[in-house]
């Protein structure tokens, strides 16, 4: 079993060490955040994930889990990951000062022969950038390798421990085989590649699914006009091998820290390099599409926002995390309010302090009967499953008018309109009362009938 050492502690890092301690690796941590250190320290997880603070817990404990804010003099470990964040920049590239930062204060103080493994998703290119740096640090040979993450918040234990593969990048076939023993107890494929094939892999994989959901949120909108169940439609297509049931859930648009810097950082590198990302910019702009096609909904049911009270369940990206970064619940929140509405938002996890932060002037609530009091309409923003157990008759009572908008399809209509609600989804015209006899005629007339 090896000593490793992994840079930054967010939740790429923190849940990576934290695997790597459960597969028997020492492993040390380094972050600047001094608050997200203390936590890791006393055994406790920075962020919303389920089963890694028993994981942090138990290794902290065992003495396989180190962190600290500061940089050793050199250090003990010869492998040393780097899970800084790259967040978008505002040109739409993939801003990689932290990964510089990190690799600065790495590549001297490695013993010569030592390798720098890089987990945050940086532009095609940056394996050199940082082989430049390391080699101009002086110390000694050090290699470089690209090992993308794939893992999805939310289950992010179980991807880390089960993956579908892990991808390995490097002109040094040996350097990427000392990476490969670390993870000899996952019983998971290794695609051996150079260094900007392994960078590449993951953009081109986010922007596959982000491509997915974009697809299925566009056909919605078709079903709509044309009056089909997007639902059902994406059940008929998943149960062909060739596309698969997943990523096919029409919805408010996917979001979080990932798909959205991910995808404009591809289409950016792309646009530079001489390239038309035609269909990367039509995934974006449906995406974006989603948030103001729930808007309209709200609108239209309401009859216009300046005045109207909504209620938003769920500020997450998604369910089972903590992130609000690039939440759809958070954009629905600012454009609403940008029309004159008062929003009120509810979320299991995220805390209210971080809601008002990203959403100013939104009122964050302590329970959905909270938001839902006294509005004019409620939003289904985020799939969370406590969500199915509310009931939604008291919410409905608890309110002054009756619509409800599933922006992820997510209540059975009938269950909604049992409660006493005006029910609007996506891309389900039957489901939402739409008046499909009117469409059938013209439908027909369109293919030739009747
Ligand atoms: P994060 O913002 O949660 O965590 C990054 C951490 O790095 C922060 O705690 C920060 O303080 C620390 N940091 C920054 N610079 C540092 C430095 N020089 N020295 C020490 N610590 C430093 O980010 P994240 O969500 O974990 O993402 C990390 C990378 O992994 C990104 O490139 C991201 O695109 C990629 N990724 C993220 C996910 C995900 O689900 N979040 C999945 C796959 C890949």
């Amino acid at each position: 079993m090896a000593r490793i050492a992994v840079i930054g502690c967010g939740y790429v890092g923190a849940v990576s060490a934290a695997c790597f301690a459960e597969l028997g690796h020492e492993v040390d941590c380094i972050d600047y955040d001094v608050s997200r250190i203390a936590l890791l320290k006393a055994g406790k997880s920075p962020i919303h994930e389920p089963g890694l603070e028993s994981l942090i817990a138990h290794h902290v404990d065992k003495g396989r889990l180190h962190f600290s804010t500061e940089y050793p003099e050199r250090f003990a470990a010869k492998i040393v990951f780097i899970a800084v964040n790259t967040p978008e920049s505002q040109e739409g590239a993939a801003d990689i000062r932290a990964v510089r930062d990190a690799v600065a204060m790495v590549a001297p103080r490695l013993a010569p022969g030592s390798i720098i493994v890089n987990k945050s998703t940086v532009p095609i290119g940056t394996g050199d950038l940082v082989a430049g740096m390391a080699r101009r640090a002086g110390g000694g040979p050090i290699s470089v390798v690209s090992n993308p993450e794939f893992l999805r918040e939310g289950s992010a234990i179980d991807d880390f421990m089960a993956p579908d593969r892990i991808v390995l990048g490097s002109d040094d076939l040996e350097a990427i085989s000392r990476v490969a023993e670390l993870y000899e107890p996952l019983d998971a494929p290794i695609l051996r590649v150079d260094i900007r094939t392994a960078e590449m892999v993951k953009y081109a994989s986010n922007a596959f699914l982000a491509t997915k959901i974009s697809f299925i949120n566009e056909i919605a909108s078709i079903c709509e006009a044309l009056g089909a169940d997007v639902e059902e439609v994406a059940r008929g297509m998943g149960l062909d091998d060739r596309i698969g049931p997943k990523f096919l859930k029409a919805g408010l648009g996917w979001g979080g820290s990932c798909f959205p810097k991910d995808v404009k950082a591809l289409a950016h590198m792309a646009s530079l390099h001489g390239t038309h990302p035609q269909l990367l910019r039509s995934v974006m702009d449906i995406n974006n599409g989603q948030r103001l096609r729930t808007v309209q909904k709200v609108r239209g049911a309401l009859g216009g926002l300046e005045g109207k009270r909504v209620a938003i369940l769920g500020a997450s990206f998604k369910a089972d995390t903590d992130d609000i970064r690039n939440s759809p619940a958070i954009d629905l929140a600012n454009l609403l309010i940008l029309e004159g509405a008062t929003v009120a938002i509810f979320d299991p996890v995220v805390p209210g302090a971080r809601i008002q932060s990203a959403a100013p002037g939104v009122e964050a609530s302590g329970s959905a009967m909270a938001a839902a009091s006294g509005s004019d309409a409620l939003v289904l923003a985020t799939d969370w499953p406590e969500f199915k157990e509310l009931d939604l008759r008291d919410l409905r009572q608890a309110m002054r008018h009756d619509v409800l908008v599933d922006a992820r399809n997510f209540y059975p209509a009938t269950r909604a309109r049992a409660a006493g609600f005006e029910y609007h989804c996506i891309g389900r015209p039957s489901e939402e009362g739409a008046p499909l006899r009117a469409l059938r005629p013209m439908t027909l007339a369109a293919v030739g009938g009747a």
